[in-house]
């Protein structure tokens, strides 16, 4: 499904490469978890992938079932089926959150080729779904993110996700600065959109999400590049031994 290989990426204003050859296949069905030290590359991965300014590519190639990322635009790339919860989720004043995602929705519809969804069913869908992440109708009526706290907004993404259903679905630590209780209800809403046909990137800092949320495969992240992967035994080992111990290990 989602097939990175050798991705070399610089930042397009500064001569610095952040991305050093990272291979990656997420299959559809897999949730594969990506780890590592601050710096490491992490974000920089899952904006590449979503298309945003500031990179350059200067070697390697992603596609998602075949289809050439890379080529193209943001917009292209989510009506492909790509979405990406963000680390900082954006308040967008002014566009109320129901008006916001009832756009997306049929923005993608009609890439996509298909009809408007009826505001009849749009309504019956998002009530559903925000009930299951516990998001109040007060929140659907606000500016996006607008005043939002930090749980509200990482649910509000995963209300987007729900809506979108997306073919691979990229978390960029969707866990951090969330409580015990708002971590549950994220990775819950996570769990309830697993299903064969769907790959899941979840990157997090933590070992603590990936209890809630089980993944098939985890990656070491660290200098830009995937140390080692293995399973979920793999992050219970670094949360006891820590990054540095592991790479002296690899190295
Ligand atoms: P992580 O998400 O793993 O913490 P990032 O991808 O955010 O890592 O960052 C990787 C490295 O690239 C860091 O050294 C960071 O400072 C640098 N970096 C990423 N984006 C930018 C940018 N737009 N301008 C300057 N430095 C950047
Ligand atoms: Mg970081
Ligand atoms: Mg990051």
């Amino acid at each position: 499904m989602l097939e990175i290989k050798n991705l070399h990426v610089d930042l397009e204003d500064e001569e610095k490469s952040i991305l050093k050859g990272v291979d990656l296949t997420v299959e559809a069905g897999k949730v594969h978890a990506i780890m590592g030290p601050n710096g490491s590359g992490k974000s920089t991965l899952s904006y590449v992938l979503s298309g945003r300014d500031g990179y350059e590519v200067t070697q390697g190639s992603a596609t998602l079932d075949g289809v050439d990322l890379l080529a193209l635009e943001p917009e292209e790339r989510a009506a492909e089926g790509l979405f990406l919860a963000f680390q900082y989720p954006v308040e967008i004043p002014g566009v109320g959150n129901m008006t916001f995602l009832r756009t997306a929705v049929n923005a993608q519809r009609k890439a996509r080729g298909q009809e408007e969804m009826s505001a009849a069913d749009f309504l019956k869908e998002v009530r559903e779904k925000a009930k299951t992440l516990k998001i109040d109708a007060d929140m659907l009526k606000r500016p996006v993110n607008v005043g939002f706290s930090g749980g509200e907004k990482k649910r509000n993404e995963i209300l987007q996700m729900a809506m979108l259903a997306p073919k691979m679905c990229i978390l960029d630590e969707t866990d951090s600065g969330l409580d015990v209780d708002a971590m549950k209800l994220v990775a819950e809403g996570v769990n309830a959109l697993r299903d064969e046909g769907r790959g899941f990137l979840v990157i997090t800092h933590y070992q603590r999400l990936l209890d809630h949320i089980r993944p098939d495969v985890v990656h070491i992240m660290s200098e830009g590049r995937i140390i080692k992967s293995g399973g979920p035994e793999l992050a219970l080992e670094v949360e006891k031994n820590g990054y540095e111990n592991l790479k002296a290990e690899v190295a």
